[in-house]
């Protein structure tokens, strides 16, 4: 074999064709060199034999110009790859790039240096020295990593190195991991368990793709008992990939994988440094790492021996990726799954309607655990109607509300209060005109952060300080906060019940493993008496103390008006009050709610979820929405508004006429306006018959757009 067919990752190209030396010895998945034009890029041999429709004669062909010392990638990840590219309309070269989107891990040696301090000191002492020498205690990272922490440039770390101020620490990227020992200890479980992770056992012994949807309420033991299959793949010498929603979660979860299994896994997300990158990428690809936990980029990890993929919260909207390849993990898994030939299993206590749908026409298993585990008992939920109440010592808890934390606070128990919503507040306008921030990059207001003294906008990261004077009208002292945050919640807290020790939990405040670590220590060691937290703290949490969750705005999740709002507003609400009473004290749970009559929020104070999925179900027939009809949407791009707007036209008027089809639009994107870029939408509602792929492929194929101009095809679109 002299030729191959390679996915050159930086070309939107289709694969092409390379000639391969004398003496180099390739296979398919082989990471490569290609030349192309003047540069060398890393490809994937995609085709090593059978090349059809060889045009060009060997000889012409460029030469590869090496090899990666890394393995091929395995034949079901490419076959998943080809999937992706495929069901999400993506070029493959992008599915590629976000593949391997850990390229350190592959070029680079199996040591790196990283640096730390000595304790010594700068001859020269300078503010900038003194700050990067404060922030880097306790760290030790690469010098960009260094620098990206301390805030300072890597010219300033640079001099503390050569000052002796920072060291170098040789770091080995093949150092092996603890072994997970399967048996470590062992734990009973109750039938309902029991019986489940028989049936999980014996589809990780049968090596077959078995897809499973795990439905417990929350606190049913539903970790504990997916552990048991993992423990069998262990056994098996096989490796096991758990995606979690969120990193927040991940300490809750590492704290009960080394209680069951002896060690930690090997973590996987995007705030790994890179040296902990490249070791777990290695030690995954040569078969070694056992289990990985990890976000939804860990899909495309190249495991050789998968033998078990587990998505916990398989429910959450966070599964979704909303750029580049906007790829639902929770699908790419069973997709995974299938081309490995493994099990699979989905768990969560509030199931998507499409979950359900899969499971009701036979082609997942449904497993129920329909009740907690020992004495814990689902808690009471009970609405708090504002319309009704007469107003009361605070502005946003109401009298209710303040009793019954009050109460907690009296019996030395733990309460959450939630509100998805962070900063102080969510609008910020001027008295005198009326004027409001808005983010100069996004149509969206900025957030006053109070905490951190800023104006931020929670879409693109546009931060400004608080200005003492209205930009518009000039007035000093002019500037009022609308609307709650989670920031304003806890003054109010504070002004109501000042001995309370409270904790604002938000990805601001738990945006590292340590801080969330610190969190979950604080609260479990009781220095925390009301938790005020956004949707980070609706789940994975298990708080023996905390037996009141108070819901500050149950209405919240229902403004937004898209498909699935009820669907979420159940599921987060269901999630944060499955928080409280987990221990053995019963749990109580109030919603502050303007409409208690509706269908969502009757159906959680009634704890009567097939009510909820039943009214859900015959809304989304109805709107021929899933799991009955498909949505897609085409978001179209530009700086330019104009540009944006015409492409969409263009794209409008080519649109196909097909019975199965409805399309509206384009409009304005209801965010028309996002980092910068103008953005019109087409959305289309298809029949589930309908080849909706293919005629987006086509009909947008045909068309070209200024290069300015970016078209993006988002399929079952979560937000629209
Ligand atoms: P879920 O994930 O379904 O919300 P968890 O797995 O977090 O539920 O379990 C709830 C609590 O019950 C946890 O503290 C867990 O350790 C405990 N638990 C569950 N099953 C068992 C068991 N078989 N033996 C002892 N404790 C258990
Ligand atoms: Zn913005």
């Amino acid at each position: 074999m002299n030729r191959v067919r390679c996915l050159v990752l930086n070309a939107a190209l289709g694969p092409l064709d390379y000639r391969v030396p004398e003496g180099m010895a390739v296979e398919a998945g082989s990471v490569v060199e290609c030349p192309l034009g003047p540069r060398t890029v890393i490809g994937i041999i995609w085709e090593a034999e059978r090349l059809p429709g060889a045009e060009v004669p060997a000889e012409k062909l460029r030469p590869l110009r090496g090899i990666l010392p890394v393995p091929p990638l395995p034949a079901p990840l490419r076959r998943l790859m080809e999937w992706t590219a495929d069901y999400y309309v993506a070029p493959l070269a992008s599915v590629a790039r976000m593949a391997l989107s850990s390229g350190g891990a592959l070029r680079g040696p199996a040591t790196m240096i990283e640096y730390r301090l000595t304790g010594g000191m700068p001859e020269r002492m300078t503010p900038q020295r003194q700050a990067a020498m404060e922030a880097l205690e306790h760290e030790q990272a690469t010098i960009r990593e260094l620098a990206g922490i301390a805030g300072v440039s890597e010219g300033v770390l640079r001099g503390l190195v050569n000052q002796g101020v920072l060291e170098p620490v040789e770091v080995d990227c093949d150092r092996p991991y603890d072994r997970a020992l399967p048996d470590f200890a062992r734990i009973t479980l109750n039938p309902d368990q029991e019986g489940a992770a028989e049936l999980f056992r014996a589809a990780v012994r049968a090596r077959a793709f078995a897809p499973f949807l795990l439905d417990g309420v929350t606190g049913s033991g539903k970790t504990e008992t997916y552990f048991e299959p993992m423990a069998e793949a262990i056994r098996d010498g096989r490796q096991v990939l758990v995606l979690l929603p969120e990193i927040a979660l991940t300490e809750a979860f590492l704290a009960r994988f080394a209680a069951r299994f002896g060690t930690a896994p090997v973590l996987w997300h995007s705030s790994l440094k890179s040296t902990e990158r490249r070791r777990a990428w290695r030690s995954i690809a040569c078969g070694d790492a056992q289990v990985v936990v990890g976000a939804r980029s860990a899909l495309f990890l190249p495991f050789p021996r998968l033998g078990l993929i587990v998505i916990d919260e398989a429910h959450e909207v966070s599964f979704k990726q909303d750029d580049g390849v906007r790829y639902n993990a929770r699908d790419v898994a069973v997709m995974r799954a299938h081309f490995e030939h493994v099990p699979v299993i989905l768990a969560s206590a509030t199931p998507a309607l499409e979950s359900l749908a899969m499971a009701e026409n036979g082609t997942y298993a449904k497993i129920d655990l329909p009740s907690r585990y020992g004495a814990a008992e689902l808690p009471a939920i009970r609405t708090i109607d504002l319309t009704q109440e007469k107003p009361g010592r605070g502005a946003w808890l109401a009298e209710p509300l303040v009793a019954a934390l009050e109460e907690r606070l009296d019996r030395g128990e733990q309460s959450l209060l939630f509100l998805n919503r962070r900063g102080y507040a969510p609008l910020t306008l001027c008295r005198n005109c009326g004027f409001r921030f808005q983010c100069p990059n996004c149509s969206a207001w900025l957030v006053e952060h109070r905490f951190s003294q800023r104006l931020a906008c929670h879409h693109c990261g546009h931060e400004t300080p608080p200005p003492a004077t209205c930009p518009e009208c000039g007035e000093p002292d002019c500037l009022v906060a609308c609307g709650p945050g989670v920031e304003r919640i806890a003054d109010e807290v504070a002004e109501l019940l000042p001995d309370a020790r409270t904790f604002v939990a938000t990805s601001d405040t738990l945006n590292s493993p340590g801080r969330a670590a610190e969190f979950v220590a604080m609260v479990e060691g009781g220095a925390v008496d009301i938790i005020i937290g956004t949707q980070l703290v609706t789940k994975g949490f298990h708080f023996p103390d905390l037996t009141l969750v108070g819901v500050v705005d149950a209405d919240l999740g229902l403004e937004g008006g898209d498909l699935r709002a009820a669907e979420r507003t159940y599921q987060q609400i269901a999630q944060v009050a499955g928080r409280a009473g987990r221990g053995d004290k019963p749990g109580e749970v109030l919603l502050q709610t303007r409409h208690p009559d509706a269908p969502v929020i009757a159906a959680l104070a009634d704890g009567d979820r097939e009510a909820f999925y039943e009214a859900e179900t015959d809304a989304r027939r109805f709107a021929g929405a899933p799991p009955f009809g498909r949505w897609a949407a085409i978001i179209v791009s530009s700086e330019e508004e104009d540009e944006a707007r015409d492409a969409a036209q263009r794209i409008g008027r080519a649109r196909p006429d097909m019975e199965e089809l409805a399309i509206y639009g384009p409009a304005p994107a209801p965010l028309s306006l996002l980092r910068g870029r103008y953005r019109y939408r087409l959305l289309i509602n298809a029949r589930r018959s309908a080849q909706l792929q293919d005629i987006i492929r086509q009909w947008l194929g045909a068309l070209d757009h200024p290069a300015g101009v970016r078209v993006a095809v988002d399929i079952d679109p979560y937000s629209f």
